[in-house]
């Protein structure tokens, strides 16, 4: 809610778009579920996620922001929501996922999809892929502790196997070019940094980003630019556990949530991403600091889809 001379983020989502030809339309979704993250042997909770992030966006975030000097109010963007995926089997939910991926972006809406286990990635992506075909090309960036190539197994698809599956079964006649940044080498196993180099894909881990000369936003901007379709892939297990304590997989190290922001608005900026998606948030974990912490991600990053130049 806002209040009196106090206009808040939820003014941004009851206003419908200036022109629609011209108007930025970013596309809340919601994937209420964890059951691939209980298959990768991690802890249930995250299916509680988006809506925890949805209530904490009814109170949060000044629409116009006087540290920044940003008015979201008069850019011509507005925030819609989409809905959540829905199934009875995971599997169902990841074709729902699909979907509404793909419907947002024939409509024109750049989705911002709130998990849920990091399996949503591979939905995601899927739907981004086909509505980019003509591309023939993308970016990847998956910021995450933990590289996620992990096989299927008999059990089906889990949160450690997104992207390996966009390489075992891509879609015909795109490719996608994997940036993997901030992994964790004490989390991410040998055999598995091998298989994202042999896909031509590029790891920058955590203690690599941190040594360089410059931010962790900065090296990820780096990223952008190319005129590319970019999608990005945030498991917030990638920011310390110390400021990011509910998820599945808390790390003592990590990006700091200052760090997430700072990426999340230089993302918002970039007219190359095209996809977001934030995931492993886990209320039963913790719920307090952290929805808090998602809830400004997003902020960010409608920040800096506001400051874009027009
Ligand atoms: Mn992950």
């Amino acid at each position: 809610m806002s209040k009196a001379g106090d206009p808040r983020l939820v003014e941004i989502m009851r206003k419908t778009a200036v022109s629609s030809c011209n108007s930025l339309r970013l596309r809340l979704l919601g994937f209420p579920f964890d059951e691939g993250t209980v298959r990768n042997g991690g802890r249930p909770g995250a299916a509680h996620g988006p809506a925890a992030i949805r209530e904490r966006l009814q109170n949060f975030g000044s629409a116009i922001n006087p540290e920044h000097d940003i008015n979201m109010l008069t850019a011509n963007m507005v925030l819609e929501d989409g809905g959540d995926a829905c199934g009875d089997t995971l599997e169902d939910a990841h074709a729902s996922m699909r979907s509404l991926v793909s419907t947002a972006l024939a409509e024109g809406a750049l989705p911002i999809c709130i998990g849920g286990s990091n399996d949503q990635s591979y939905s995601n992506a899927s739907g981004w892929m086909q509505a980019n075909s003509a591309a023939k090309e993308g970016l990847m960036i998956n910021i995450d502790a933990h590289l996620d190539v992990r096989p299927v197994g008999n059990a089906g698809i889990h949160s450690g196997a997104p992207f390996r599956l966009m390489f075992e079964q891509p879609e015909p006649g795109f490719v996608g070019r994997l940036v993997e940044f901030a992994a964790q080498g004490a989390q991410c196993s040998q055999a598995h940094a091998e298989f994202v180099q042999e896909q031509g894909g590029e790891i920058l881990w955590l203690s690599k980003l941190k040594a360089e000369g410059r931010s962790p936003a900065d090296s990820f901007q780096l990223l952008l630019g190319q005129d590319t379709p970019t999608f990005l892939s945030f498991d917030i297990d990638s920011i310390r556990g110390s400021d990011a304590p509910g998820v599945s997989c808390p790390s003592v190290i990590g990006l700091s949530a200052d760090d997430a922001l700072d990426i999340m608005f230089r993302a918002g900026q970039s007219p190359d991403i095209g996809l977001v998606d934030i995931s492993e948030f886990n209320p039963l974990v913790e719920a307090d600091r952290t929805s808090r912490l998602v809830a400004h991600m997003i902020y960010y990053f409608l920040l800096g889809a506001a400051s874009r130049p027009v």
